[in-house]
């Protein structure tokens, strides 16, 4: 069995028409209301095999925003596991009632039955040990484990059903990259003759090579200038653009992935990167729970908030 798939949609920008370039979103957001986006793709094949092994509960990892940790709660509660989110933070276990009023998707995630496992950050460094994750299978029997932001070859292999018939006809391809899980699939499953442009939320040089290691094509490459500073960070310019392209659109992006792509690619069209002629095609990863989150964080400095629905 496959995972559905997604609509495609015209973005209408002006400054986007004057230089002849068209533009294209791929909503991957709208595939699933809580398993969004790409970890929809990334959890797919997983839950399939957690299931013939007889795993009765998903173990991960995740910050106390995550995506991912949403998603896999979600899942566990559509698919029936139990799960367990091992939550970089010792601190946030310290009161859990007020850690979950003041963070909504950890709340969302104990409303769809997550346990909470929360760890220092110097032991959530060593999570990825053979040591640690035996301790973990020890503790959860019958567990099915998934690595931090949920990429592993079956992620990946999910994630190459981002491409499809209905994309074969884009030049250029663009997705937000984290772990590289996502961008690795749509390479593989690319067309030689598409550019696969990748664009990382953080700072490191590390993904380059990471991400060498799941493909074998090599018609990709990073543009690293659009990180705003490193994960999760962002500034007045980037809440701005994001803002703006709300009204401009009517669609909404997150503040950790998407909103920093779709800033550089529109950097890069205005910097004319591309031909004109050039059919571009970005990848909605998801993620907009993510902007609840920012939004406190935001107010408590002082800054602009992000559109959001309520
Ligand atoms: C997790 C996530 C990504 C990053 O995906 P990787 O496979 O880790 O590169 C991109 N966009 C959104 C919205 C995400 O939640």
């Amino acid at each position: 069995m496959k995972g559905k798939d997604s609509s495609i949609q015209e973005v209408f920008l002006p400054e986007i028409k004057s230089k002849g370039i068209s533009l294209f979103l791929k909503r991957e957001d709208l595939l699933h209301p809580i398993i969004s986006g790409n970890k929809y793709r990334k959890l797919f094949y997983n839950i399939q095999v957690a299931k013939k092994s007889g795993a009765k509960q998903l173990v991960t990892f995740g910050g106390a925003y995550s995506n991912h940790i949403l998603a896999t709660a979600g899942a566990g509660k559509e698919f029936g596991f139990r799960t367990i989110g091992v939550i970089r933070g010792e601190e946030l276990g310290v009161d859990l009632e007020k850690t979950l009023n003041e963070n909504a998707t950890l709340k969302q995630a104990r409303d769809f039955g997550m346990e909470f496992v929360f760890i220092s950050r110097s032991e959530y460094k060593l999570k990825n040990t053979q040591e640690f994750l035996s301790q973990l299978q020890d503790k959860f029997k019958d567990c099915y484990i998934l690595p931090e932001g949920g990429t592993n070859d079956l992620a990946i292999k999910g994630c190459e059903e981002i491409v499809s018939e209905a994309t074969a006809n884009f030049d250029v391809i663009c997705t937000a990259v984290g772990t590289g899980g996502t961008i690795s699939g749509i390479i593989n499953a690319s067309k030689s003759s598409q550019r696969i442009l990748g664009f990382p939320a953080l700072k490191g040089s590390f993904l380059k090579a990471e991400i060498e290691n799941n493909v074998s094509k090599t018609n990709w490459n990073l543009e690293s200038n659009y990180h705003f500073g490193g994960y999760a960070k962002i500034n007045e310019e980037l809440i701005t653009f994001m803002n703006d392209f709300y009204k401009e659109t009517n669609i909404l992006l997150d503040p950790i992935y998407t909103g920093k792509m779709v800033y550089g690619v529109l950097d890069l069209i205005r910097k004319d990167a591309f031909e004109s002629g050039t059919k571009i095609l970005l990848i909605h990863t998801g993620g907009l729970q993510g902007i609840r989150g920012m939004n406190v964080l935001l107010e408590k400095k002082g800054l602009p908030i992000l559109a959001n629905i309520e």
